[in-house]
């Protein structure tokens, strides 16, 4: 399952409706200088400015107060041509990160991560949802792989990626099963699972024995090592899944399509051409 060309395809798409929407803009908030988010951020900006996004990459000091962060937030909050706010995470230790992400509107919250939103989500009624999810059920719906009744794995329960992805199969009528760094025998339910995602962030998590035969394997993972970038799941097991994402170019190609497409879903609800459910 090669993220670029249905993200390709997103993205084009989002270029069309920034088209009829007029000006959309997106800011990002960057505390520090950890040189990957500082590659993701550019990459994320590029993708938006080609489809036509006003965006601003904001670097911020390492060492912001969090009322500086927090009256930063409200400002942008307040301003008119700002559609979608992204706070990149994780941030220095001073600031409190659940905190600042409930200081953004949640009708601009582009990632997903405000209460209200992950609540949203939790009650099946998803408003904002964080991209890489959003990603991965769009690469598993392109594949047609069936998700109605399916056994779906979820190695990985972070808020970002493993907890709303589990909610996202749970919607599509899948049985979901959220493993974690706590799990006793992790390939008891790995051999289980038709559908098998890891959102870990550690290589070779999941081995060729660890998967059952003709499933689909989503590699959310990215790690660095002197061999270069790789996933979570080593790369044999594609000889025994129907169908597997790569890495690099499998799901961070789609996080940033889904991250445009929710910077023109933020715009509509402003516009009142989507209701929003608050209130
Ligand atoms: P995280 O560190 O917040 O969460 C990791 C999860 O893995 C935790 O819930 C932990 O319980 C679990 N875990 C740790 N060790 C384990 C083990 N040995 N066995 C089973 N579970 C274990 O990470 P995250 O933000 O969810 O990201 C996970 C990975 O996905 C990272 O490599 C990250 O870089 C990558 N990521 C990629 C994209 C993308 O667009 N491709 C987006 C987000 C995250």
């Amino acid at each position: 399952m090669e993220g670029p060309p249905l993200a390709a395809r997103i993205r084009a798409e989002v270029a069309g409706e920034v088209r009829e929407l007029g000006a959309l803009g997106l800011v990002t908030l960057q505390v520090g200088e950890d040189p990957a988010s500082t590659i993701y951020l550019s990459r994320k900006h590029e993708a938006a400015q080609e489809a036509g996004i006003v965006s601003e990459d904001r670097k911020l000091p390492e060492d912001i107060s969090e009322e500086e962060l927090l009256e930063l937030i409200s400002a942008l909050n307040a301003a008119d041509a700002v559609d979608g706010i992204l706070v990149q995470l994780p941030l220095p230790p001073q600031l409190d990160e659940a905190r600042v992400i409930r200081a953004i509107d949640p009708l601009k919250d582009v990632d997903g991560l405000h209460p209200f939103n992950a609540g949203q989500l939790y009650l099946g009624r998803p408003t904002l949802v964080p991209a890489t999810p959003l990603g991965i059920m769009a690469l598993l719906a392109d594949h047609r792989v069936p998700l109605e009744g399916a056994e779906a794995v979820v190695i990985g329960r972070s808020d970002i990626v493993g907890k709303p992805i589990a909610h996202l199969l749970l919607q599509s009528n899948a049985t979901v099963t959220i493993c974690h760094s706590r799990t006793d025998d992790l390939a008891r339910h790995t051999l289980e699972a038709d559908v098998l995602v890891v959102a870990v962030g550690s290589p070779e998590v999941v081995t060729p024995d660890m998967v059952k035969q003709g499933s689909a394997v989503v590699d959310v993972g990215i790690n660095r090592t002197e061999g270069g970038i790789v996933g979570d799941v080593a790369p044999d097991a594609a000889d025994v899944a129907a169908f597997i994402t790569p890495v690099p170019g499998g799901v961070g190609p789609m996080t940033i399509a889904m991250l445009l497409r929710n910077t023109v879903k933020a715009a509509r609800y402003r516009r009142g051409l989507l209701a929003f459910p608050r209130g």
